[in-house]
């Protein structure tokens, strides 16, 4: 399992930051975002760290498929049938951290193209 000591994500994952933590496998975990955009609003994320979802997939393509599944089994599991999951990639589209996630989002309607 590889983990960067500095990264934030890796730090929740360890248990030494904190979060709301609502489905965890022995690859991923997932959690709330602590600044919500919608009514339901997690971050799925591997628990080995890799800077973006392109880098995790090159590592072992099935974590993309894990985490396309995780994200809808919450938001069924939180009363949703449509979300949208969002993985942005370098800091010119948003990305401020640098440990694959992707966002689960719900509970809102939302404009297509995201802003
Ligand atoms: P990005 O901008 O990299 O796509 O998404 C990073 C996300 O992490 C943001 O939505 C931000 O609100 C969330 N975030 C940042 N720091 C923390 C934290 O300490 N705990 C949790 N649960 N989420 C965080
Ligand atoms: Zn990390």
């Amino acid at each position: 399992m590889t983990a960067d000591p500095e990264c934030l994500f890796c730090k929740i994952i360890a248990g030494e930051i904190p979060a709301e933590i609502l489905h965890s496998t022995e690859r991923t975990v997932a959690f709330r975002d602590i600044n919500p955009q919608a009514p339901l609003h997690v971050l799925v994320v591997p628990r080995d760290h890799a800077p973006n979802a392109a880098a995790s997939a090159e590592a072992g393509p099935e974590m993309f498929a894990e985490i396309a599944v995780t994200a809808r089994a919450i938001a069924t599991a939180e009363g949703y049938d449509d979300h949208r999951l969002v993985f942005n990639t370098g800091a010119g589209v948003g990305q401020t951290v640098f440990h694959t996630h992707g966002h689960v989002l719900a509970g809102r309607s939302m404009t297509w193209p995201p802003g």
